[in-house]
């Protein structure tokens, strides 16, 4: 449409989507965004996870609505508010007991990497070390701070100067294994590794100021961590005084079935950053840590947008209907179905890879069929994945790439997607894929 094509030629060249996903949004509601042609498209994509429950849901507009008839003022930096009291309230609720037990909260700025740059500030503050342990292929934001632990190189190879120290560890990927292992033995190796280098003198990297990773990789192709894996790491920071940051911007707030990726695993982490789906769609980023951590001083970290009130009547309203309707299990049965069907197309087709991921959070990664390692190679230029993103785009349906190469198909549906919903973004990708 002509208003896309000035907002194309206009718009700095950073921006992405538009490039892929050519659409002029004018309505939304569920999982369903119309253009405005009056084309009607199921969005698996939701504002990259961010609309848990789907666009425009009564419950979270009713809370802003209220909110806005209330007459509080809208932003109150750190100031008490009814809705702020009640948001935290949420929180505490809602985290696992032994974690809400001594755990304190940290308002951060509008966006998920603020809240990475807070933990990293709070660790390196509390334990007066520097350095950084991060993993391959993690993706924790877009500011210098957290590019520089973030592990896909394309966005910050031309920028250079990043955080010096930090130190990148191989993620536990079972059929991309760095030591070429599979299952058990890979996990074993993996840990073995983290392990020497944290006992080796040598090695540059035995007092670091954190550990940084997502239990479930998302923008780095949606890998899933293995419980063993995550609990081996817990005994392993915990033995070496290294708190440990588990960022759940993309896997927290129910998207994996579980309300926060890592309890499935039964571990505590010492730090949690939270922004996405925690704002019920609106900006809000938080950092919850242990308050032995809490060694900052007063103003150490701040940002103008850290009281946003509708942000945490629109979070709270959105934390409150998970738990109430048991979305968490929901997540797991369509999550479920989901993949199955995702395994269907894999079997049918020859070129499509690995099916993987968790809940609602879940990947398909497309490969050159005539790579021969198991699973296959993701397809190297990444064009069959922009080829079937495109023909699911022509027959109703949004879905985002990520991974080496841009080449693994990612789906962040919102949550309350129906069983009937998820058997269409089947249809339609079948379609698709002839
Ligand atoms: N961490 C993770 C795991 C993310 O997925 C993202 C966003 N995709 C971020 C951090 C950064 O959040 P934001 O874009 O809001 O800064």
């Amino acid at each position: 449409t002509p208003a896309l094509q000035r907002q194309m030629q206009r718009e700095s060249n950073a921006r992405s989507y538009p490039r892929r996903i050519p659409l002029e949004l004018k309505r939304a509601q569920g999982v369903y965004v119309e253009d405005s042609r009056g084309q009607v498209y199921i969005d698996c994509l939701a504002g990259a996870g961010t609309l848990a429950l789907g666009h425009n849901h009564p419950v979270t507009l009713e809370a802003i609505q209220k909110t806005l008839a209330s007459g509080i003022p809208l932003h109150a930096l750190d100031l008490s508010t009814p809705i702020k009291d009640a948001f935290v309230e949420t929180v505490f609720d809602l985290l696992p007991g032994d974690f809400a037990k001594d755990a304190r909260i940290q308002f951060c700025g509008p966006t998920g990497a603020d809240a990475v740059e807070a933990a990293l500030k709070l660790s390196r503050t509390a334990t007066g070390r520097q350095s950084i342990l991060a993993f391959h292929g993690a993706y924790h934001g877009m500011t210098l701070g957290t590019l520089s632990v973030s592990g896909n190189l394309g966005p910050k190879n031309a920028l250079g100067g990043l955080l010096a120290g930090t130190q990148f560890l191989p993620y536990p990927h079972d059929y991309r294994c760095p030591f070429g292992l599979r299952g058990e033995q890979a996990i074993d190796a993996n840990l073995h590794y983290i392990r020497s280098l944290l006992s080796d003198p040598e090695s540059g990297v035995t007092q670091p100021a954190a550990m940084i990773l997502e239990t479930v990789q998302g923008e780095g192709g949606v890998i899933a961590a293995p419980d063993r894996w995550l609990q081996g790491l817990r005994a392993i920071t915990r033995e070496n005084g290294i708190p440990l940051i588990l960022d759940e911007i993309q896997c927290g707030i129910g998207r994996t079935g579980d309300l926060f990726a890592f309890e499935r695993s039964a571990i505590t982490p010492d730090v949690v950053t939270l922004s996405k789906a925690i704002g019920g769609g609106l900006p809000l980023s938080v950092v919850v840590y242990r308050g032995e951590l809490d060694q900052w001083q007063p103003g150490a970290h701040a940002g103008t947008f850290r009281g946003n009130q509708l942000a945490m009547a629109a979070g709270d309203a959105t934390l409150r209907f998970i738990q109430r309707e048991g979305i968490c299990s929901h997540v797991r049965d369509v999550g479920a179905r989901l993949q199955t069907l995702l395994q269907g197309l894999q079997a049918e087709f020859d070129w499509i890879g690995d099916v993987r991921g968790r809940g609602l959070m879940l990947g398909m990664e497309i490969i050159d069929p005539a790579s021969q390692d198991g699973l296959g190679q993701p397809a190297a230029d990444g064009e069959k994945a922009r080829k079937l993103q495109r023909a699911c785009l022509e027959r109703g349906l949004i879905v985002e790439l990520g991974g080496r190469h841009g080449a693994t198909v990612r789906f962040l549906p919102p949550l309350i997607i129906s069983e009937a919903e998820v058997d269409l973004v089947g249809q339609i990708l079948y379609q698709a894929a002839q």
